[in-house]
């Protein structure tokens, strides 16, 4: 199969970590009999240092002509980097934000898994992580209260202010569709997020949820009010298989649930449009305390690469290959400093990256 990946090394780390990405995928070429097509783009900080602004039409267009994009992070050191200096949208983040919506990418995938090696890092007690866990969040990204109209006034002499939390039917049921279809590759259950005893908007979601649910007979949905989930998220995380939810409460719920895996360089994305396209990036940002330094952990980088390779291609075998790659280096008890443990192995990213792709089978 012919792939063509854009990447975006971004900033600070980023660069880093897409190179050891790269690196495995080009392995998982070699022993799969792909051939992958890469083109670099820039955006973020390292855009504004050669064209003045974060993203470029050129780059747009770039990343819309690719079959999918792998990123790593974009952003700098927000007190001291000359770039936060400029208004706005002129900064790094401008341009994550501006590629977001010009790829029209609504489903954000999370995922939080908890790996035997690094049950240590889990703040929860034992005989809760003892389960262990492997979720999928699945938050709507451009709907909602984020995106609905808002205002500050006065009244009476109070100031008082107002969000809209607005959904139509086709916004929900586009997200539903892709939660589906995503539990359908992994242990085929949804969980419906929502606050349906208090919220007109959530009764809808609860509503789309359940006609897009009759076509996928194979797959269990249950519904859960969010204050519930957030418990249950500490209280249970192994019930969890897809968390199907709205851009607010994914939003809290995604932070909650990578917060319990206890390492944030081991915390995949992507984000997705209707098509096969995807944008898959680290959940983490540009880390520029430890930029240039070989000793980031790339492994989120890689998980989001592995994202791609099923969500983007298909290739569920090829990803199978890389998760159980990022298992086995575990296992063989190598560590990036991040997320080392007593009578392990510490090693620096490319050498990460080396195991990594060395364990492609
Ligand atoms: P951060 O995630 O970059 O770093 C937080 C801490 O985690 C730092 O100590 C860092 O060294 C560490 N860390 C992060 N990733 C790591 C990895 N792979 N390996 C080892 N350690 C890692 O968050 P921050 O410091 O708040 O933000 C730094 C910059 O990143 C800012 O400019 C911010 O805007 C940007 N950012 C970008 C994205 C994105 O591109 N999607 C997301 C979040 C933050």
């Amino acid at each position: 199969m012919e792939l063509n990946i854009a990447c975006i090394p971004g900033d600070g780390i980023g660069p880093e970590i897409v190179a050891e990405a790269r690196k495995v995928l080009e392995k998982v070429a070699k022993v799969y009999g792909h051939r992958m097509n890469f083109t670099d783009i820039l955006m973020g900080g390292a855009s504004i240092d050669v064209h003045g602004v974060p993203l470029t039409d050129e780059a747009v267009a770039a990343a819309k002509a690719a079959d999918a994009v792998l990123m790593g992070s974009i952003g700098g050191n927000t007190t001291t980097s000359p770039w936060y200096k400029l208004p706005p949208e002129k900064r790094p983040e401008a341009g994550l934000l501006g590629i977001r919506k010009a790829l029209n990418l609504f489903a954000n995938l999370r995922p939080a898994v908890l790996y035997d090696e690094l049950a240590t890092a889990c703040p929860l007690k034992e005989e809760i992580s003892r389960a262990g866990f492997d979720i999928m969040i699945m938050r709507e990204l451009t709907g909602g209260l984020y995106f609905g109209e808002r205002k500050t006034y006065e009244e009476n002499g109070l100031r008082t202010a107002v969000d809209t939390l607005v959904y139509n039917e086709n916004e929900i049921r586009r997200i539903a569709v892709k939660g589906f279809d995503i539990a359908r590759k992994r242990r085929k259950k949804v969980t419906s997020v929502d606050k349906a005893n208090v919220l007109d908007s959530s009764r809808l979601w609860r509503k789309v949820v359940e006609e897009v649910a009759a076509d996928y007979p194979d797959v269990t949905l249950e519904h859960m009010l969010v204050d519930n989930c957030a418990m249950q998220l500490v209280r249970d995380p192994a019930q969890f298989d897809v968390i199907l939810t709205e851009n607010m409460f994914g939003d809290i719920l995604s932070d909650e649930a990578s917060m319990v895996t206890g390492s944030i360089g081991m915390l995949a994305s992507a984000s997705l449009n209707d098509t096969r396209f995807g944008l898959y990036e680290p959940s983490h940002g540009s880390a520029p305390d430890i930029a240039g330094m070989d000793v980031a952990n790339p492994i989120a980088t890689v998980l989001s690469a592995s994202m791609m390779l099923r969500y983007s291609f298909d290739l569920d075998r090829e990803a199978d290959a890389v998760d159980a790659a990022v298992k086995q280096v575990l296992k063989d008890g190598y560590r990036t400093g991040d997320i080392l443990s007593e009578g392990c192995t510490k090693v620096g990213c490319s050498r990460m990256g080396d195991l990594l792709a060395e364990r492609i089978q």
